[in-house]
Formats: C-alpha cells, sequence, structure tokens
C-alpha cells in the first residue's frame, strides 16, 4: 500500500490504495469509483488471496426510472447519459462466487425455459402460456440481474461513490 497518500486525516481502519481510500460511513462503504479494495470478502469478510474479483456496478439517478415510465425513449437516454459505470476490484470469497453463478445461472435457465414456453403457446395455439413465457422470461432476468450484484451502488458524487455492501466487510471498515 502506498504511503504517499495526499488525503489526511483518514479513519484508522481505512484501506489506502493507489487509486484512493476505501472507509465505512454510515450503513455505506465510500470509495472512489476507480478502486482496488481490501482482499476480503465484500460480503462475509473472509480473506482472499486478493480483491480480484472486476466489478462493474452501474449507478444512475433513481428519477430517471419515473421519466423511463412516462416515456422508454427519453428515460433511456437519460439513463446512457446519467448513468455511472464504477471500475471496482473487490474480493469475492469461493462460496459467494458460487452463490452468485447459481443465482446466475438459474436466472438465466429460467429466462431460456421461457423460449420453450412460448414455442409450445406458438405451436399448440395456446396463448394462455404467453403469460408463462413472459413470467419466466421476465423473472428469470431479474433473478440473473441480482443474482449478479455484488455491491450496490446508491449515490456517485463526483467521483466517490457510495455503496451498500455485506454487514461484516461493512463493519470491518469502521
Ligand atoms: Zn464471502
Amino acid at each position: 500500500m502506498s504511503s504517499d497518500n495526499p488525503f489526511a486525516p483518514l479513519p484508522s481502519s481505512s484501506v489506502s490504495s493507489p487509486s484512493g481510500t476505501v472507509y465505512a460511513e454510515g450503513n455505506v462503504v465510500v470509495s472512489p469509483v476507480t478502486a482496488t479494495w481490501p482482499a476480503r470478502c465484500v460480503h462475509c469478510n473472509a480473506n482472499v488471496s486478493a480483491a480480484d474479483f472486476k466489478a462493474k456496478p452501474v449507478w444512475y439517478p433513481k428519477w430517471v426510472i419515473i421519466v423511463f415510465l412516462l416515456s422508454r425513449l427519453i428515460g433511456l437516454i437519460l439513463f446512457f447519459w446519467k448513468r455511472r459505470v464504477l471500475d471496482l476490484n473487490i474480493g469475492l470469497c469461493e462460496e459467494h462466487r458460487r452463490k452468485r453463478s447459481t443465482w446466475m445461472w438459474g436466472g438465466g435457465g429460467a429466462a431460456a425455459f421461457g423460449f420453450v414456453v412460448l414455442g409450445v403457446a406458438l405451436a399448440a395455439d395456446m396463448p394462455v402460456l404467453m403469460i408463462g413465457f413472459a413470467l419466466l422470461f421476465l423473472g428469470g432476468l431479474i433473478v440473473l440481474a441480482l443474482g449478479a450484484r455484488t455491491v450496490t451502488p446508491m449515490s456517485v458524487e463526483g467521483d466517490i461513490a457510495r455503496l451498500k455492501v455485506g454487514q461484516p466487510f461493512l463493519e470491518s471498515l469502521r
């Protein structure tokens, strides 16, 4: 870790890296938008060999959702204009990597199975099955997206992000 950090003073248990400082504040972690986090699992705080999991969580102002509901096109344009993509190297233990894969495969599998149901709906001329397709496809995508999450940005101001993480990891940064 570099000792020539220009930011001072720092909370005693904060972690500095070449890209900045990561520390707990209230119920969130404060981090530069580009940073390498300590080598501990962001969920359970287990030690890991390296913070080598590349997380690129996306943050956007929540009012964009309201605009999207009113106008899909303007909402999408605002989303791509206002969103911030973070670039983080975080720790993720084997168990939480496995759980993440399981949720992602489950969600992706459900979405894919939706197309089988769609095929049956079309082949057997059973439009009621279209509801099954919609539920499996949308539900599967939601499970996939939620399962893929590691850390969740709550706000981004300038180059500083505030993120939700696992409680044990958060406590370790106080
Ligand atoms: Zn873990």
